[in-house]
């Protein structure tokens, strides 16, 4: 700026004067300015900043002086040196009058070269001087102004640290919340009190935790602060999508409104107008609930607030998802996955509890087994998938039966466990028993069909019938066990004396499996008949345990607790050898053509392709042709899984051995289902063919089965023949086999022999 040169404007109406002025300034460095009149200077003045003004006071129209007063009153002229250029003849008056107006000084006519080059000379210094002054002072406020802003910067600057510190202060407080072992509810609560003393957060110490109750889908309060208790009513549930809180879970964002907001709306009595942050606290696939914050009437947010509050819900979710697995991970480890009912380790806990209290208190503490009855049935024909849905409803029917301070828990399997601490009143033992056998009589309507089951329960109390937990389950166990070998759908209580059959039963497990191992089974054979040539084709192989001291067992005492143990696995397999070994020698004896059957478990039939390979591998060890073996199997082993039962059976067929249908009638085989298997034979279950001559029934289902039979190909043989009257019936309905006490009943081996020898006793009496 200090390059620019100074601008002079010479004023004077006579030409000849301004250019003799213009001759004597040429010297100066400055650009010169001319107008010859007031009215022009005026013009120029409003153009140009002008470092001084030389004005001649005599001009007509408007003399120097009054050009000078205007020049004074504008405020770009204000401060303009004026040198008036006067007359000699001036008076005080004039000059006094100039001065007034600004007048800085005087020149007389005619002008002296030297003083006006001087007066200009000094005037333009000062000028340039003034010039430089007010430069520096406008580089100074420029400065100032710099630094005040800096200032302000920095200012706001350490309010952001200081915000951020504390912001990270109460982040790092909710962080620490989640490890506190206290309720989620508890936690929540040190949530709102950790971001009301946030100190930049201009909280008003009103607010509350909404949590999405997973079923509805509804908000509902967990926590809150503040609110009144009309609030409090009108925000104890809320619908997504009602009210601020509903619409930020609905939009899955953060809500800011002010009070003037339209959508703030105050709907319940006595709402005080507040602004507010409305929060969801969400993952990126699941909503857990709204954060509410309230602040003064009309704040005026800023980015910083959502910025801390985003990162705050975080944190938030954080700490409820944690607690979720915990109670997701608690839940597992003591609840039933399938019922929802306690399990094993929570029913021990409950029932060491119980009797802890029952203790201090001198109460009664009732513990129940029950055991469903036909349950094993109902998955083995109807399907695994039907089975869990019985389990489930059961469990809530049980449930259905007790108070809410009682515990119903389920072991595993179909066995399911009742405690009722602090029994007021032995009656209620009953009635609850009673309640929960009638309710499991009721039929199961599964989506595979109806089923019917029942309950077996044992009864005990502590501390009449034992002295702590351990005691007491086993002693519910074996009263559980009584009801059940008692006949379906009964309870028992425990007794003493149930105690010494238990350990009878654990002593007759350790025999029996002693006695496999150590040569007491023994087979007995019962022959088959051909009705048509009267002649023995077959047997049957019927186990026997010689026990040394008590002699026969029958299979029905043993083969019960052999398939509970599992022992009838191995007892299968050596049934299968001998029968095998003791027909090949019968074979090789002469007696050439006999079919032995022999009787194969579920357990057994379910080893599939294993079965196969034993069969095999038998056959192979003992030499016996296939084609002289026969196996039994009953209808719900074939209905367990059809199609895998097919598969076996077809390789069992394609072997050369014979499948029979034991037990025919008792079962619920589906005809469409027996077409499809492989099989020989069907074999009309004993209970038909006992009341045959008196019982109309029974002869309409034996015709029955009998006719069905030949439709589908198969032979029939019926079991349990012991009189000439139901052999005759028999014989005329065309029935191809029989087998009976009538010709014999299951003997020994050389009993057999003999047997075959003579020849004799049902084929006399059959022709
Ligand atoms: P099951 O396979 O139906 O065998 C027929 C049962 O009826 C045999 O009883 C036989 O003695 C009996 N019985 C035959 N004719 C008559 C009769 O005219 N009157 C009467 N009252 N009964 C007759 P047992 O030998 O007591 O066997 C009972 C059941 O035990 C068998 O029924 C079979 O299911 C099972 N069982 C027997 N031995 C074995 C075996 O080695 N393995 C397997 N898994 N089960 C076997
Ligand atoms: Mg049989
Ligand atoms: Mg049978």
């Amino acid at each position: 700026m200090n390059n620019v040169l100074p601008k002079i404007l010479i004023v004077d109406d006579l030409p000849a004067n301004i250019s003799a002025m213009r001759k004597i300034l040429s010297k100066v460095e400055a650009k010169l300015f001319e107008a010859e009149s007031g009215e022009d200077a005026l013009a120029l003045c409003a153009e140009h900043d002008f470092a001084l003004a030389l004005l001649d006071v005599n001009m007509p129209k408007m003399n120097g002086f009054q050009l000078a007063e205007i020049l004074y009153g504008v405020k770009r002229t204000k401060g303009l040196p004026i040198i008036f250029v006067t007359a000699a003849e001036a008076d005080a008056y004039q000059i006094l009058q100039g001065y007034q107006v600004g007048a800085v000084d005087f020149v007389r006519k005619p002008i002296d070269n030297r003083i006006l080059l001087s007066k200009v000379g000094v005037f333009l210094e000062l000028n340039n001087k003034r010039r430089t002054i007010e430069e520096s002072a406008l580089l100074l406020q420029e400065k100032n102004q710099q630094l005040e802003y800096e200032i302000d910067q920095r200012h706001q600057a350490e309010d952001k640290i200081s915000r951020a510190y504390e912001s990270r202060i109460a982040i790092s407080k909710l962080l620490q919340t989640a490890l506190d072992p206290i309720s989620l509810e508890e936690q929540l609560d040190t949530v709102l009190d950790i971001l009301f003393s946030v100190p930049w957060l201009s909280l008003q110490k009103k607010g509350g935790v909404f949590l999405v109750d997973q079923e509805t889908e509804d908000l509902v309060l967990s926590c809150s602060r503040g609110f009144s208790d009309e609030q409090l009513e009108f925000c104890s549930r809320l619908k997504p999508g009602v009210c601020l809180c509903g619409k930020a879970l609905e939009k899955k964002q953060i809500i800011f409104s002010s009070s003037s907001d339209p959508d703030h709306e105050i709907k319940y009595e006595g709402g005080v107008p507040h602004a507010h942050y409305c929060i969801p606290l969400l993952t990126s696939d699941q909503v857990f609930g709204v954060l509410t914050l309230y602040m003064e009437d009309g704040h005026k947010p800023i980015p910083e607030e959502s910025e801390f509050l985003t990162s705050a819900s975080n944190t938030i979710v954080g700490l409820i998802e944690r607690r979720s697995l915990e109670r997701q991970l608690k839940q597992q480890a003591q609840f039933d996955e399938l019922t929802g009912l306690p399990n094993r380790v929570l029913f021990h806990d409950r029932l060491n509890q119980s009797i802890k209290f029952a203790k201090r208190t001198g109460k009664d503490v009732v513990l129940m087994f029950l055991d469903l009855d036909r349950f094993k049935l109902v998955n083995d024909t109807m399907g695994h998938e039907a089975g869990d849905i019985l389990l489930q409803e059961a469990a809530k029917r049980i449930s259905s039966c007790v108070r809410d301070s009682d515990t119903v828990a389920r072991l595993g399997g179909d066995e399911f466990t009742v405690i009722l601490p602090q029994l007021t009143h032995p009656f209620y033992v009953e009635l609850v028993t009673r309640k929960i056998l009638e309710q499991l009589e009721t039929p199961f309507n599964l989506p595979q069909g109806e089923a019917l089951v029942s309950g077996s329960i044992g009864v005990t109390v502590f501390p009449n019938d034992a002295e702590d937990a351990e005691e007491l389950i086993k002693h519910a166990d074996s009263a559980m066990y009584q009801a059940k070998t008692a006949g379906r759908s009964t309870f028992r209580f425990y007794t003493k004396e149930m105690n010494t059959f238990m350990s009878e039963r654990y002593k007759l497990e350790a025999d029996l499996r002693k006695g496999i191992s150590e040569g007491e089974m023994v087979l007995y054979y019962q022959p088959k008949l051909n009705l048509t040539t009267g002649a023995v084709n077959g047997m049957e192989a019927l186990v026997r345990w010689k026990r040394e001291d008590i002699g026969i067992v029958m299979p029905a005492d043993f083969i019960p607790l052999a398939e509970d143990t599992k022992l009838i696995e191995f007892l299968d397999m050596w049934v299968l050898e001998n029968a095998c070994r003791q027909n090949k020698i019968w074979n090789e004896m002469g007696y050439s053509g006999l079919v032995v059957s022999v009787n194969i478990s579920t357990l057994q039939f379910r080893r599939g392709a294993d079965l196969v390979d034993t069969i095999t591998a038998i056959l192979n060890k003992t030499g016996m042709p296939p084609e002289l073996l026969e196996l039994e199997i009953t209808e719900s082993m074939l209905m367990e899984n059809v199609d895998q039962a097919v598969v076996t059976m077809e390789s069992i067929r394609d072997m050369g051995v014979q499948i029979s249908l034991d037990d025919f009638g008792t079962g619920y085989s589906s005809l469409s289902a027996l077409k499809r298997f492989p099989l020989q034979t069907l074999k009309i279950d004993r209970s038909f063919v006992m009341e045959l001559t008196e019982d109309s029934d029974d002869q309409e289902i034996v015709s029955a089965i009998i006719s069905l039979a030949q439709k589908l190909k198969l032979n029939v043989v019926a079991e349990g023949v012991e009189t000439a009257q139901q052999l005759k019936f028999l014989q005329e309905h065309f029935c191809n086999y029989v087998q009976g006490f009538f010709y014999s009943e299951p003997v020994s081996v050389v009993e057999f022999e003999k047997l075959l020898q003579e020849k004799k006793g049902a084929i006399e009496g059959l022709k």
